[in-house]
């Protein structure tokens, strides 16, 4: 069967939380105010099989195994724009812009034969599925897949990374197994990490050099979020994270990132 897509540049999936890959996260941390965000699948889903081999697996306490994704997200309020989409819905780095815009609407976290439904655009987007617009999915292939690919390679080459950080946080954050498991039969359910901590676990990363790039941007979307109630939890995250960069930046006091 066909599926048409085509993207009229509305701007409209250009909000809220962005998934990145690894090296776009990094690349781009003087841009967007960086979590981790951590999503269960449970055994048994159709995605679990690729969510294991591109995250983590974990037992929770009840004995049942679950697979983790571990996502560097662009963390934005749902109600925020991207801070590159300008006035005209247009990106603002069109050609340096993240593997993750350049495969929408395709998403390769699933499996490749998993992706119709995603062509259906949400409430409010402008996407073009008519007859006129080009086949984008064929029999449930993807025809021009170019960057896809890319990014489900960078996903595979990072898988080992994202591990170690899993490791790590089981290690020394070990009630975040309660929080996978209270939300795990929940779907859309994630758990959210700093940055800090990421970059306290990956010794291989340059990051005093991250953390001065992050640290502005933190602090913007604090000032951006101080008096909106409704993004508390968003103003207490960048906040406190703000001042764990301080330290990784060696400009500020001793914090324990969380
Ligand atoms: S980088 Fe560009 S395409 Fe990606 S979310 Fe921002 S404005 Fe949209
Ligand atoms: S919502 Fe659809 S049409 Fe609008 S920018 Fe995103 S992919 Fe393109």
């Amino acid at each position: 069967m066909d599926r048409h897509f085509n993207c009229t540049a509305c701007g409209k999936c250009c909000f809220g939380w962005l998934p990145l890959t690894l090296n776009d996260a990094l690349s781009h941390a003087g841009r967007f105010p960086l979590a981790l965000v951590w999503t269960p699948v449970p055994h048994g889903t159709r995605a679990f099989a690729l969510s294991a081999r591109l995250g983590a697996t974990i037992r929770l306490r009840n004995r049942r195994q679950i697979a983790v994704l571990v996502t560097p997200t662009a963390y934005l309020p749902p109600s925020f724009p991207c801070p590159e989409l300008s006035a005209e819905g247009l990106c603002g780095i069109h050609a340096d812009k993240p593997l993750r815009c350049r495969t929408m609407p395709f998403y390769p976290y699933r499996e490749e034969q998993d992706q119709a439904d995603l062509l259906l655009p949400r409430k409010g987007w402008a996407c073009d599925t008519s007859a006129a617009a080009p086949v984008v999915y064929h029999n449930r292939i993807i025809l021009e897949r170019s960057d896809f690919d890319r990014e489900r390679l960078e996903l595979h080459d990072q898988a080992p990374t994202m591990r170690t950080y899993a490791d790590y946080v089981l290690k020394y954050m070990p009630w975040i197994v309660d929080s996978l498991e209270a939300i795990a039969l929940k779907p859309g359910g994630n758990v959210i990490t700093s940055l800090s901590s990421f970059l306290t676990a990956i010794r291989q990363i340059d990051a005093a050099d991250v953390a001065a790039r992050q640290l502005p941007v933190l602090k913007a979307y604090a000032a951006r979020t101080a008096n909106a109630p409704e993004l508390a939890e968003y103003q207490r995250n960048y906040s406190g994270w703000a001042k764990e960069m301080e330290y990784l930046a060696g400009i500020g006091p001793s914090q324990t990132p969380g």
